[in-house]
């Protein structure tokens, strides 16, 4: 397999050896890193994507999650475009920002108040702060495995060691096994400074390491009530995908803030924080004299609420208000799951596909996870993602012409049809036999 790859794939290869001496490891993201070298890709059109030996491929990283439409969307280049014309930072207040965040309030009425910024990674510190703030507490519950982007603060529990981040900062970070209720009752009663807890609503990784929704947001919901904590849903990935309101609304459990980035800003890049408006308000300014402007939690950020990502996220998400976005994902993620599981099947590979939405994992590990939760599954996954036959698998998928997220997901986009899937899983059955 690798050596059809390094055949097959000369111009990434020379790209990478200068790219070496350019970046660190060669690459500006660390999961761009792959070895012997990545693709380098030049342009993409709804499903498909090109590198620049000229191959094609179905795409399933997606832009990370964030293109639920696809790649270079009309609606989206079009409103893009004209608004490059009309200016990229106006330094000022904008119809734009407002027409933006209606569309998310029109989506997710769990938002009373917003604020944009220009990743993920800034959402989840600003939720972290504006919970610190809002509760005079401290510390904040973060799930074993869940993945918050890379500040300070969203990197504990991560398995990873930690150069460069100060011991304070993981020390305000309580990690408690995802999926266990009772480990956050007892993390809420045995210290009274937990300011929140902050989760991936559909389990770590967009719901590699599923959990029982929705009854543990429905109890985890229930215990923030009666500790006065804050209950933040980084809804970065699942946010306008897990249903056009989110995991929230698929599964009805209101928190009190929300982060989001990728499909929010229309693939562009940006980012927001929502929620119950005395906890966002945290972060207004007042001329009233009555109001203590010292006590205001701070946002500044030369990107905020950017006209380009506004009018991306705008468009897109009134496209998810008004056409079937969600349900032409999603129907192309249930044919693509269960031809991954017929798969597997017919070539006796241990395996299985499971997934939430147009959100698709496969793992070698045997069982049914989308009934089957709990730590003993987490490891199951766990282990058998770190397999080097996942990484082969994905090189064969490449060499077959479709690049997928990470080692082992699938994002489903609106415009990926039936033949795409099918092509899809000729490949997969290919590459596993
Ligand atoms: N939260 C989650 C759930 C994510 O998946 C990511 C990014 N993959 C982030 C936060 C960080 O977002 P960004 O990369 O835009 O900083």
């Amino acid at each position: 397999i690798l050596e059809q790859y390094i055949a097959q794939h000369p111009g990434s290869a020379e790209r990478y050896r200068k790219a070496v001496g350019i970046f660190p490891g060669g690459v500006t993201h660390d999961n761009r890193y792959a070895e012997p070298f990545p693709l380098y890709i030049t342009h993409g059109l709804g499903p498909r994507k090109w590198d620049v030996d000229g191959h094609e491929y179905i795409d399933y990283v997606s832009g990370h999650g964030a293109l639920i439409l696809g790649h270079s969307h009309p609606a989206v280049a079009d409103a893009v475009v004209e608004q490059m014309r009309r200016g990229t930072h106006l330094g000022a207040c904008t119809d734009e920002e407002l027409r933006w965040a209606r569309a998310i309030m029109n989506l997710m009425p769990s938002i009373e108040r917003v604020r944009f910024h220009s990743s993920g990674t800034e959402a989840t510190l600003m939720a972290m702060r504006l919970a610190r703030a809002y509760t005079g507490r401290s510390k904040i519950i973060k799930l074993q495995d869940h993945f918050h982007g890379w500040h300070d603060y969203a990197m504990a529990g991560s398995d990873r060691p930690a150069p460069g981040i100060p011991p304070e900062a993981w020390g305000s970070m309580v990690i408690v096994p995802a999926g266990d209720l009772d480990a956050v009752q007892q993390a809420m009663e045995r210290d009274t400074d937990i300011a929140a807890i902050i989760l991936e609503p559909t389990g770590a990784h967009y719901g590699q390491l599923p959990f029982d929704v929705p009854n543990y947001l429905l109890g985890l919901r229930q215990l923030c009530d009666q500790h006065s904590v804050v209950l933040i849903f980084d809804e970065v990935v699942t946010g306008f995908r897990a249903s056009p309101g989110g995991a929230q609304v698929r599964y009805g459990v209101s928190p009190d803030l929300t982060t989001m980035a990728k499909i929010v800003a229309g693939a562009l890049p940006g980012g927001a924080v929502g929620g119950k408006s005395d906890i966002v308000d945290m972060i207004a300014q007042r001329g009233d004299p009555e109001w203590d402007n010292t006590q205001r939690v701070y946002h500044p950020g030369t990107f905020n609420g950017n006209p380009l990502s506004a009018v991306a996220g705008a468009t897109c998400l009134e496209l998810i208000a008004s056409e079937p976005i969600n349900q032409n994902a999603d129907a192309m993620a249930d044919r693509l799951k269960a031809g991954l599981n017929d798969v597997f099947t017919r070539t006796e590979v241990s395996g299985h596909a499971y997934g939430i939405a147009s959100m698709i994992h496969f793992t070698l590990a045997d069982g049914d996870f989308d009934h089957e939760f709990g730590p003993d599954v987490n490891r199951r996954i766990k282990a058998a993602a770190a397999t080097p036959a996942v990484s082969s698998i994905k090189r064969g998928l490449q060499n077959r012409g479709i690049d997928i997220m990470g080692r082992d997901a699938l994002l489903v986009s609106a415009t990926h049809h039936e033949a795409d899937i099918d092509q899809t899983l000729s490949a997969f059955e290919a590459t596993l036999a």
